[in-house]
């Protein structure tokens, strides 16, 4: 039996049977000449959630009204406001709440806690990643390499898939961790593959990482708010992530990070202090001798980027709303296995147009879906846009879709097949 069907029926039937489907109105679709578009970008710009000028418009009038006291007066002082954000952003991630904070941004975090959890010694200084990783990180392990004295090429250690593969089995991560861990400082890895979209096994390689003497740490940039993640049930040493992807926080937000409680209160770590990660009660004091405070508040540098917290802050309210992770990913395992099963049997009918490079396997993959257009891709992704879709293209030949499960519905995906589908056929 079969659960899908290629009627728009189908797809109507389930939108009204889908117990989100009034959290889509909670969004600005973009228009395209006064028509809303099908937007399928979420895993590279989220939408705009509508209370997200409300939240915002508030500090602006804080600050107007207010002035510098703002700090400390209002409905959210600035002082604090970084504290707001922290119950429902560890949920989004599994952590408990003193193992997470909304600071900086994703990549100047990850340098930042690189800082105490690469410490590279003669015989332990490799690090382990995955080939083809979003550019921003390999310049970051590249330049982290070099500042420590080490040549890359020694290094660094890019996993690669194997021969005809797109995409890294767990086996083959696990066993490269025990192969180099006589030599392994660090394993630091995407949570969900930017590009091919697969979600890795958290859980087992930290474990390997850590049976290898190295620590463990993700970029979650592609899996928070994607994917249900257990940062802390499964001993992850850090992580950082931006918000402005499947977080809905607007473009550039403030990022966020996560320390596990093992380390929140290991002051012998090395870090990079400011005044913010300071202790709170003597911050002011302008005392000479740098305290950090325990937890991930620990690694705070700068006072709080309250205009972005602020968009931070109306979005996962949202993600509080909905009921967290567990019915968004409910959902989300649904609307993106409807979109393969259109693509496999619909699509694909009479001939292989599309391939998916991401896993088959759900388990493997969050909301993205990543194909490989076989014939005329750039032709193909122009015709898509002329129909008001949003989508996103990778050269040579890869458009990435991602149905988010917060605002795409069933309608969404079905009519994105059938534009997909009408232009690979004319
Ligand atoms: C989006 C993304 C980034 C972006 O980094 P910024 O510092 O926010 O510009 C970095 N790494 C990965 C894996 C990403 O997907």
């Amino acid at each position: 039996m079969n659960q899908f069907n290629t009627g728009i029926s189908f797809a109507k039937e389930q939108d009204a049977l889908d117990p989100l489907k009034n959290f889509r109105d909670q969004f600005h679709f973009p228009k395209i000449d006064g028509k809303e578009t099908l937007y399928f970008t979420g895993n590279s710009l989220g939408l705009q959630p509508k209370i997200t000028e409300k939240y915002i418009k508030e500090e602006l009038d804080a600050w107007k009204n207010l002035g510098v006291e703002g700090h400390f007066h209002g409905k959210r002082p600035w002082m604090h406001y970084h504290k707001f954000t922290k119950n429902h952003l560890a949920a989004v991630v599994g952590a408990r709440p003193s193992e997470v904070v909304s600071m900086g941004s994703l990549t100047s975090n990850l340098h930042q806690l690189m800082v105490s959890f690469y410490r590279p010694s003669k015989k332990r200084f490799k690090i382990i990643v995955e080939a083809g990783a979003f550019p921003s990180d390999q310049y970051l392990f590249e330049t982290q390499l070099k500042f420590h004295g080490i040549d890359p090429k020694e290094g660094l250690i890019e996993l690669q898939p194997e021969k005809g593969k797109e995409i890294l089995s767990t086996k083959s991560i696990l066993a490269s961790i025990k192969a180099n861990q006589s030599e392994l400082a660090l394993v630091l890895i995407g949570g969900v593959q930017y590009y091919t979209g697969q979600l890795f096994d958290i859980e087992s390689i930290t474990r390997a990482g850590h049976e290898a003497g190295a620590m463990v740490g993700f970029d979650l940039a592609h899996a928070a708010g994607n994917v249900p993640l257990q940062l802390h049930e499964h001993g992850v040493d850090f992580a950082a992530w931006c918000t402005y992807k499947y977080l809905n926080a607007g473009p550039g937000s403030v990022a966020a990070i996560f320390v596990h409680e093992k380390h929140g209160e290991n002051f012998d770590l090395p870090r990079f202090g400011g005044w913010w990660g300071n202790k709170e009660d003597e911050r002011f004091l302008m005392k000479k001798g740098f305290q950090p405070m325990t937890g991930a508040d620990g690694w705070q540098m700068s006072n709080v980027n309250v205009l972005p917290s602020a968009a931070l802050l109306a979005s996962l309210e949202l993600f509080h709303q909905v009921g967290g992770m567990a019915p968004l990913r409910e959902k989300s395992l649904k609307l993106t296995a409807y979109m393969e099963w259109l693509i496999d049997n619909w699509i694909n009918d009479e001939k292989a147009l599309v391939d998916i490079i991401t896993p088959r396997d759900p388990k493997q993959r969050g909301a993205q879906l990543s194909l490989v257009m076989n014939q005329e891709g750039k032709k193909v992704f122009k015709a898509l846009n002329n129909a008001n879709v949003i989508a996103d293209w990778r050269e040579p030949n890869v458009i990435r879709v991602a149905p988010v499960p917060m605002y795409n519905s069933f309608q969404d995906v079905f009519t994105f097949c059938a534009i997909l589908k009408n232009t690979l056929s004319s």
